[in-house]
């Protein structure tokens, strides 16, 4: 086996030994339209049996979307419109620093009944802040009392800023390599994102609690994406201790 696989299923095999099993979740990002690639996702998770999180922008989202028997597939809202409103020196977001926490709250809400009235009991109440970040210094702490359940963005998450009633649950392996090609980041680099992940849970360095997130955009998937995932699915479905969790399961506590 190539090595990056090894050192992959080694850390899974530390785990088996300890008697822990090893639990991943999957969130695919920037869904709005049903496209050839959106319909490769679902059938690779329905292929799978990988519960798929799907997050839609609600601004852009068609009723045609998700339709006919895809299960598995759950929908969690990404922002209201996905479009970067970060000030002079601001990192890229649609939560900035500038919007009132009242304003942002209010054009959440908005998007939040939309993805209901689109996708009915397949929409869960969690956010997933586009680019992963909110800037606006007061949203998240008003997000449980404004009737979400969750939070995701990206890397371990640190339960001292976790807000009270607020589920956090990230994503830690992003497979798109965003700074160079745009493509597949390639093999190594994804499966260390996981072994990274997954050590620093061992370790008590992260949340031993939080599941391990695989990150992907359906949109930009290059062939090795596509093949790197059915490998991923079907190599990893095959250790016993290996857990698929949906967003279900996460979220809903
Ligand atoms: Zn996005």
């Amino acid at each position: 086996m190539r090595s990056s696989w090894k050192g992959f299923f080694d850390e899974l095999a530390l785990w088996r030994d300890l008697g822990r099993s090893v639990d991943f979740w999957w969130r695919d990002d920037d869904a709005t339209t049903r496209t050839a690639s959106l319909d490769r996702l679902v059938a690779l998770a329905g292929s799978a049996q990988v519960p798929l999180a799907l997050a839609v922008i609600p601004q852009d989202a068609d009723a045609d979307l998700l339709s006919g028997d895809q299960g598995a597939v759950t929908v969690l809202q990404h922002g209201v419109g996905h479009r970067n409103a970060a000030g002079p020196g601001e990192k890229k977001t649609e939560f900035a620093v500038g919007e009132s926490a009242g304003a942002a709250a209010a054009r959440l809400q908005w998007g939040r009944r939309r993805l209901q009235d689109l996708y009915g009991a397949r929409s869960l109440p969690v956010l997933v802040p586009p680019w992963n970040r909110i800037s606006q210094p007061g949203l998240v702490a008003g997000l449980a009392g404004s009737g979400y359940l969750g939070l995701s963005r990206f890397g371990p998450r640190v339960l001292a800023t976790q807000s009270p009633g607020l589920v956090q649950v990230n994503t830690h392996v992003d497979v798109i390599d965003w700074k160079g090609s745009r493509g597949f980041v390639g093999q190594d680099a994804a499966l260390k994102q996981a072994v990274t992940h997954l050590q620093a849970r061992r370790f008590g360095t992260a949340d031993t609690d939080e599941a391990t997130g695989w990150l992907t955009h359906h949109a930009v998937h290059d062939e090795p994406t596509w093949d790197f995932l059915q490998e991923l699915f079907q190599l990893a479905g095959a250790r016993s201790n290996v857990v698929w969790r949906s967003a279900t399961e996460l979220f809903l506590r």
